[in-house]
């Protein structure tokens, strides 16, 4: 019923040689017929060039961030409206690294979220808690948390254009992924929160996991019901990782 999604966060990784040939590998290896939507989101200074080498074909391009203001005198930063100007149709928000190292508290997210609504793109709002989080049993608190920030600004109907990433924080570039049942039980949460509140919606919303998924663990992780696909970082990197969890995402019913 939900159509899986795999997403390629590539971070500040590339070139635009090494950009070129990782996406030359990818355009070879990908299929429709595995029905899954692919997005890769390259650094801002990529995004033209990748667009233009993916235009006419399945990939989809989207940004790692955006500002939660309008254009205007924001020196350094990009504007949503921008973004959906030169082709982007997806934006993460809310992701960890923003959130830890650059100060993104849950208003900030919520604004951004909103800001790429405005804009005609689908936000990608990733939620995830800490080790110490998890460890004092604060995960489906802390989800909740992050979760109801968009929820009050934009209202539930606004998930009908987005699509969230549980990502735990503890698992992002550290090789430890989240077990499938650890996965499945927050994914479920999530969705259970937002039924609260509109049901069908609940029922459409993708929710990708991400923390470190790789080829070997990605079938095992998408088996799970609540799970839709994933959020993928150091191993979008490798056309051939990238592929095999594309495949595993396509073997779901
Ligand atoms: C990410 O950056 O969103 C991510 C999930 O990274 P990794 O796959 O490297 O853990």
């Amino acid at each position: 019923m939900r159509r899986p999604m795999v997403a390629g966060n590539w971070k500040m990784h590339g070139t635009r040689a090494s950009n070129k040939l990782l996406v030359d590998e990818l355009q070879q290896r990908m299929t429709d017929d595995w029905g899954i939507d692919v997005v890769v989101f390259p650094p801002y200074v990529y995004l033209t060039e990748v667009m233009r080498q993916v235009e006419g074909d399945s990939i989809a391009v989207g940004a790692q961030n955006v500002c939660a203001e309008g254009p205007g005198a924001f020196t350094g930063e990009v504007a949503a409206a921008m973004l959906a100007d030169i082709g982007c149709t997806h934006v993460l928000v809310g992701h960890s690294e923003r959130r830890r190292l650059y100060g993104e508290d849950d208003a900030l997210v919520a604004r951004k979220f909103a800001a790429v609504l405005a804009a005609r793109m689908t936000p990608i709002l990733c939620v995830g808690e800490t080790l110490d989080e998890r460890d004092a049993n604060q995960t489906d608190a802390v989800v909740s948390r992050q979760l109801d920030a968009v929820l009050r600004m934009s209202g539930v109907k606004s998930l009908a254009k987005a699509i969230v990433a549980y990502e735990p924080v503890w698992a992002i570039g550290t090789g430890r992924n989240a077990t499938p049942a650890q996965a499945q039980t927050v994914h479920a949460v999530l969705r259970s929160r937002i039924a609260a509140q509109d049901a069908n919606i609940a029922g459409l919303l993708r929710i990708l996991y991400g923390g470190s998924v790789k080829a070997a663990n990605a079938a095992e992780l998408f088996a799970n019901p609540d799970v839709d696909g994933g959020l993928i970082g150091g191993a979008s990197l490798s056309a051939d990782e990238f592929e095999r969890i594309c495949a595993a995402a396509a073997v779901q019913p």
